[in-house]
C-alpha cells in the first residue's frame, strides 16, 4: 500500500476543464487551468487538516477494506497512533466483521452498490472499555469514509443538557418541568409504597416587594436561602423520597412520595413555616419573610398530576385569602362549592337563552283583611345537572358577570305577561306583580326603555307593576339611577325598597325619591319571633319605622311573616302588607289563583 490517496475534494464542477471554452484565447485557458489546479490543491490541504483535527473519529478506507488514513480522534478512541492504524482491516476495528448481515451491507458500500451503512456497534476502546458507538460508512472518491461516534459521550452530553434544562439556575433546585415529571412518576409508582402522595405548594408572602425594593440580586439570594431551608425541612422527613422544587417566581413545592397521611404533610408545612420564620441575613440585610402553603394529601390512584396541582393551587389561594403566613389543607367540599360557582357562572348566559329559568310567585297580603293584593316574582333556575336552584345560588354570579341584564329582562317580561293574564282572567280583582331589579340593571341597561317596551308588548297597565330595588341601588342616586326612578314613576310604575333596614336606612333621603313602599327586611320580623322572649326593642323600632314611613307617604310591607302571632303584632303596629310562609311559600303561577280563593278557568 502506498501513501494515502488524494483527499476527497468537494464536488466543484470546473466548467472550463469539462467543456473547453473555444471562443476564448488558448493562453487564457491554460492560465485558468493553473489557477484551478492550485485551488484544488489548497482545497485538499484544507480538507486534510480538517480531517486530521476533527473531533469525530474517522478513517478513510480503501475499496479493499483497509484503512488508508485514520484521524487523531480515531487513534485516541482506539488507543493507537493514527498512523499505526493504516492498512488494518477497518471492519475489525469497529466490529463490523462480527455480523454476517452487516458484513454484506459493508461490502455493498465498499463496492459502491450502496449509499450508506449506519449501525450501532460495540467498539473496544483504548482503556479496555467497550463503547457503544454509532458507526457510519459512506462512499467517497477512492474508497469510503468511516466515522465512529461514541454514543456514551453523546448520552453524557445529553444528560448534562437535561440537567440544565430541568434545574433552576438560581436555587439549583429541580424546576417545574422536572417536578411535573417526578410527580407523574410518583403517582404511577405510589402503589409500590403507601399508595399516597403529599404536596406542599408554597408561595412567599410579599416577595415582590423585596425584589422591587432591594433588587433582584438580593431577591435571588433570598430564594436560594429559602431553597436551602426547604431542603433541610424535607430531609428531616426521613424515610421515603422527597423532592423540593422551584416552580417559578417565588413558588416552591415539596413533594412527599410514599406519604403516610395528611398528618405528615401538614407537619411538614408546619415545619416549613417555622423554618422560614427565622430571619435571613443577606448582604448585611436582615430580612423576614413568611409563606402561604397549600397542602394536598391524597391517594394516588384516581388522581393525575394536573388534578393534584389544581387542588394545590386552589388551596394555596385559600391560604392567601385566609390571611397568609399559614398552611391550609385541601377541602373537597370547599372546592366543590367553588367548582359549582364556576360552572354556574360560566353557563348562566346560555341558560337564559335556553330558557332554563322559571318564576314562582309569593302572595303579598293585606294585613287588614288577609286578601292577596299582589305577588312577588321570584326566579329559579331549572338546572339540567343541579336541579332547581334558588336565586341565592346564582343572582350574585349573574350580577358579577353581567348576565343579570338579560336574565332580569326575561323575568320582567315573563312576570308582566303573567300579570296581564291574571288581569284578563279576573278583571274585577286586579293583582299587581312585584319584580326584583338588580343594581346592574339600572346602570348597565336601559331599564326605562325595557319596562316601557314590555308594558307595551304585554298590555299590562303600569300601576300593576312594582319594581323592587335595594337601598344600596338607590342610595346616593344621582344621574342615571335617579333619572330612571323618576321616569318609571312618571310612567305609573311603583317603586319599592327591598330588604329595608339592612343598609343605610335613611328614610329622610328615601322619602325624597319617587318611592312608594318599604319592604321591611325579614330580620326585623325574626327579631320578635319568639313568644317566650319577645324583643320589645325590635318591636319599638319597627313601630317607629312604620309610623315614620306613613308620615312620609310610604306604605310598609313586612317580609318573612312566618306565624300568626307575628302577623298580629305587625298588624297592630300598622304594617300595610305582609309576605311570608304564614300566607304562602313562593308557588307556581297556577296556584296563585287558588290562593285568591278562586279556581283558575
Ligand atoms: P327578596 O326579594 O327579599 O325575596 C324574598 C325572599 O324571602 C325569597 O327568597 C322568599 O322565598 C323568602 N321568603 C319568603 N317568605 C319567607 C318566610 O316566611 N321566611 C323566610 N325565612 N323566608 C321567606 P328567594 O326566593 O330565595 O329569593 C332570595 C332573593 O333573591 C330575593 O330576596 C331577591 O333579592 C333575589 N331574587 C329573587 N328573584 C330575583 C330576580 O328575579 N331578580 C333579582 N335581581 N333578584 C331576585
Ligand atoms: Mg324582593
Ligand atoms: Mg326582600
Amino acid at each position: 500500500m502506498g501513501g494515502p490517496p488524494e483527499m476527497p475534494a468537494p464536488t466543484v464542477t470546473h466548467r472550463d476543464s469539462l467543456t473547453p471554452d473555444l471562443t476564448s484565447d488558448p493562453r487564457d485557458r491554460s492560465d485558468q487551468r493553473d489557477q484551478n489546479d492550485q485551488r484544488d490543491k489548497r482545497d485538499q490541504r484544507d480538507y486534510r487538516a480538517a480531517f486530521a483535527i476533527a473531533r469525530l473519529p474517522m478513517a478513510l478506507v480503501g475499496r479493499d477494506g483497509r484503512v488508508l488514513e485514520a484521524n487523531r480522534a480515531l487513534g485516541a478512541l482506539l488507543g493507537a497512533d493514527p498512523v499505526r492504524l493504516n492498512a488494518l482491516a477497518a471492519a475489525e476495528l469497529v466490529g463490523l466483521h462480527a455480523d454476517e448481515r452487516l458484513r454484506a451491507e459493508y461490502a455493498d458500500v465498499l463496492a459502491g452498490r450502496s449509499e450508506q451503512l449506519r449501525c450501532t456497534r460495540p467498539v473496544r476502546a483504548r482503556d479496555g472499555r467497550t463503547l457503544r458507538a454509532e458507526v457510519t460508512v459512506a462512499p467517497v472518491p477512492g474508497g469510503v469514509l468511516l466515522s465512529v461516534e461514541d454514543l456514551g459521550e453523546r448520552h453524557e452530553l445529553r444528560e448534562q443538557l437535561r440537567h440544565l434544562r430541568m434545574h433552576d439556575p438560581v436555587t439549583k433546585l429541580p424546576n417545574r418541568a422536572l417536578f411535573f415529571e417526578r410527580l407523574a412518576t410518583a403517582l404511577d409508582r405510589a402503589a409500590e409504597s403507601t399508595g399516597r402522595v403529599g404536596l406542599c405548594y408554597l408561595d412567599l408572602d410579599g416577595f415582590k416587594a423585596i425584589n422591587d425594593t432591594l433588587g433582584h440580586r438580593i431577591g435571588d439570594r433570598l430564594l436560594s436561602a429559602v431553597a436551602g431551608r426547604l431542603t433541610d425541612c424535607a430531609a428531616r422527613l426521613g424515610r421515603g423520597h422527597h423532592l423540593v422544587a422551584r416552580l417559578g417566581g417565588d413558588e416552591f413545592a415539596v413533594l412527599v412520595e410514599g406519604s403516610t397521611g395528611t398528618g405528615q404533610a401538614t407537619s411538614l408545612a408546619e415545619s416549613v413555616l417555622a423554618a422560614l420564620q427565622r430571619p435571613f441575613d443577606l448582604a448585611g440585610q436582615r430580612l423576614a419573610v413568611s409563606a402561604s402553603i397549600g397542602v394536598v394529601e391524597r391517594e394516588a390512584s384516581g388522581t393525575t398530576a394536573t388534578g393534584i396541582m389544581q387542588a394545590a393551587d386552589t388551596t394555596l389561594y385559600w391560604a392567601k385569602a385566609d390571611g397568609k403566613a399559614r398552611w391550609t389543607l385541601f377541602d373537597p367540599e370547599r372546592n366543590a362549592h367553588r367548582m359549582t360557582r364556576q360552572a354556574l357562572s360560566s353557563t348562566l348566559r346560555q341558560a337564559v337563552e335556553r330558557g332554563e329559568f322559571v318564576l314562582e310567585y309569593q302572595p303579598l297580603v293585606a294585613m287588614g283583611n288577609g286578601s292577596v293584593r299582589g305577588v312577588e316574582a321570584l326566579v329559579r333556575w331549572q338546572h339540567p345537572h343541579f336541579g332547581l336552584l334558588g336565586p341565592n345560588r346564582f343572582i350574585s354570579l349573574a350580577e358579577e358577570n353581567g348576565s343579570i341584564v338579560q336574565l332580569g329582562r326575561w323575568v320582567l317580561a315573563e312576570s308582566c305577561r303573567q300579570a296581564r293574564q291574571w288581569q284578563k282572567d279576573y278583571p274585577d280583582d286586579p293583582l299587581f306583580v312585584s319584580v326584583n331589579v338588580a343594581v346592574r340593571q339600572v346602570w348597565d341597561s336601559d331599564l326605562v326603555a325595557d319596562v316601557a317596551e314590555i308594558l307595551d308588548d304585554t298590555g299590562l297597565p303600569p300601576e300593576l307593576l312594582q319594581l323592587e330595588l335595594t337601598e344600596s341601588a338607590v342610595m346616593g342616586s344621582a344621574g342615571r339611577p335617579l333619572q330612571a326612578l323618576h321616569a318609571l314613576h312618571e310612567m305609573g310604575v311603583r317603586i319599592a325598597i327591598d330588604d329595608f333596614g339592612t343598609g343605610y336606612s335613611n328614610l329622610a333621603y328615601l322619602s325624597r325619591l319617587p318611592v312608594s313602599t318599604l319592604k321591611l327586611d325579614g330580620s326585623f320580623v325574626h327579631g320578635f319571633r319568639n313568644d317566650q322572649h319577645p324583643n320589645p326593642a325590635d318591636e319599638t323600632i319597627v313601630e317607629a319605622l312604620v309610623q315614620l314611613a306613613h308620615r312620609l307617604g310610604l306604605t310598609v310591607t313586612a317580609e318573612c311573616v312566618e306565624n300568626a302571632e307575628q302577623a298580629e303584632r305587625l298588624r297592630r303596629i300598622g304594617c300595610d302588607t305582609g309576605q311570608g310562609w304564614l300566607y304562602s311559600r313562593p308557588v307556581a303561577p297556577e296556584r296563585i289563583a287558588e290562593l285568591k280563593g278562586r279556581q283558575a278557568p
